[in-house]
């Protein structure tokens, strides 16, 4: 026997002994330390020559890699978005390596058709209408890359160009936002159009949002044969929310792609308060969002829909005779990055099939009471400036301190090992980001991290 028909032959204990490992690390991860500050490394090693098999592996991976493992999935990690994992997701997802389908092409597995179920529930979940197609993303960024190079598809056949096909020759292509988050820059840089080829929009005062007046000043000036605009529906530091509708009246006007990012704040629609505002993202050309952010399934996972599903199969479209399988289902390779494809549309759907769209829009809500909470206990304490009204699941404050001194107090902060925030800039000036998005945060938690901030406010 060598050693992985060994370790079939054990198949049952080794899972059962790594399924213990899982459910211990669910339910501790609450008393560990939330993140770990020093960046550990795994002790030096050369790659072993001979195995020693599955079940001593993993004994080196309890001793060798589990103690530096982040709590970021545990109720108190704050930093950037990034959710949490539902038992349905985790369960789900050990599935997903179990019969590890490539979720490719239809025509020997199920997985495919179960992706696009999985979208169509996510489409409903987000009350968006039906003629958005879609495809699962490896992320956020991944679904900006697809919305990014689907304008420019869009603008390149305005000037009588296929880009897909014949690269982007002199494409004159202008891209318009106002406060894009950092991945629609990588995107434009992926995209051959450059990180600078972007014409910055003003915001409304006090805010993140897009100032749309000037956003018709700049598309009514500018002489760019194709322009993109990428709108926000929840940036990441102030939430702010972009007047889609207006937004999206004026590309129609003056013929530009619309793309929304919306990796969080799409979620704002499950909630019917929050709904009214991206009231007009019905009339997008694309969007992106996340699912390993707020609906809380295991990394890696983002969304992607599109109003043009014939833009999207131009740009991933992959041209081979021995990937000719005939089938009625749709092929997934054709409307992504990647060929092969991991099933990560099974979490997704055993999450919506377990808690419904009742337990989401639960799960937005107590994450935004929480910071709202978090908030309001900023608001009245001396030793703290809450920077911009809380509307959605991002409390953005500072310490009343200076500038050079803010990294230090975060440092300070995260030390404690009970709670884990990241920075951020307010307005021109450093700020602290507090991000809630994981179904196991408590309001006792809320109360335990104010607790910690009292103990660590300033001096006066
Ligand atoms: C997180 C985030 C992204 C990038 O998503 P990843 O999943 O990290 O790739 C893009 N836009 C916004 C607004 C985000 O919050």
């Amino acid at each position: 026997m060598n050693l992985f028909e060994k370790d079939l032959a054990s198949l049952n204990q080794l899972a059962k002994s790594a399924a213990d490992w899982c459910c211990d690390f669910q339910r501790d991860v609450g008393g560990r330390p939330v993140a770990q500050l020093d960046s550990p490394h795994p002790p030096a090693a050369n790659l072993p020559n001979l195995g020693v098999g599955s079940a001593a592996a993993m004994e080196r991976f309890k001793q060798d890699i589990a103690p530096g493992l982040s709590g970021s999935v545990g109720p108190r990690y704050l930093g950037f978005v990034v959710g949490g994992t539902t038992p349905a997701a985790m369960l789900a997802d050990w599935m997903v390596s179990a019969c590890d389908q490539n979720t490719a092409l239809p025509g020997d597995s199920i997985s495919c058709a179960a992706e696009l179920q999985a979208l169509d529930w996510l489409r409903q979940l987000f009350h968006l209408p039906d003629l958005f197609d879609g495809v699962l993303t490896t992320g956020g960024t991944a679904s900006n890359i697809l919305g990014v190079l689907c304008g420019r598809q869009h603008a390149g056949l305005q000037q009588g160009i296929d880009i897909a096909r014949d690269g982007l020759t002199c494409a004159d292509i202008k891209f318009f936002s106002a406060t894009p988050h950092a991945s629609t820059l990588k995107a434009l840089a992926i995209a051959g159009l450059g990180r600078n080829n972007l014409t910055s929009v003003a915001c409304m005062q006090d805010s993140e949002a897009m100032d749309t007046l000037d956003l018709e000043l700049k598309l009514k000036a500018t002489k760019a044969k194709g322009k993109v605009v990428v709108a926000s529906a929840g940036t990441v530091t102030g939430t702010a929310f972009d007047d889609l509708r207006t937004v999206a009246e004026l590309c129609r006007r003056y013929d530009a792609w619309l793309h929304v990012d919306g990796a969080f704040g799409l979620f704002g629609r499950l909630s019917e308060d929050r709904r009214p505002w991206t009231d007009g993202i019905e009339l997008a050309d694309s969007i992106a969002s996340d699912a390993h952010k707020w609906l809380n399934v295991p990394y890696d996972c983002g969304i992607f829909f599109t109003r043009h599903p014939t833009l999207l199969h131009q740009v991933c479209s992959v041209a081979a005779p021995y990937l000719d399988v005939n089938s009625a289902t749709t092929s997934l390779m054709d409307r992504g990055i990647e060929n092969s494809r991991r099933f990560r549309a099974l979490p997704v759907w055993m999450s919506l099939m377990a808690y419904g769209r009742e337990g989401f829009k639960e799960l937005v809500e107590q994450n935004c009471r929480q910071a709202e909470r978090l908030a309001l206990w900023l608001e009245q304490a001396a030793g703290y400036k809450l920077m911009t009204p809380c509307n959605l699941n991002v409390v953005v404050f500072r310490p009343r301190i200076d500038d050079e001194e803010i990294g230090k107090w975060l440092q300070a902060l995260n030390s404690t090992g009970q709670v884990f925030m990241t920075p951020g800039i307010w307005q021109g000036r450093p700020a602290i980001r507090a991000a809630f998005s994981n179904w196991r945060t408590t309001d006792e938690d809320v109360v335990l991290i104010c607790q910690i901030l009292d103990t660590l406010t300033p001096e006066q």
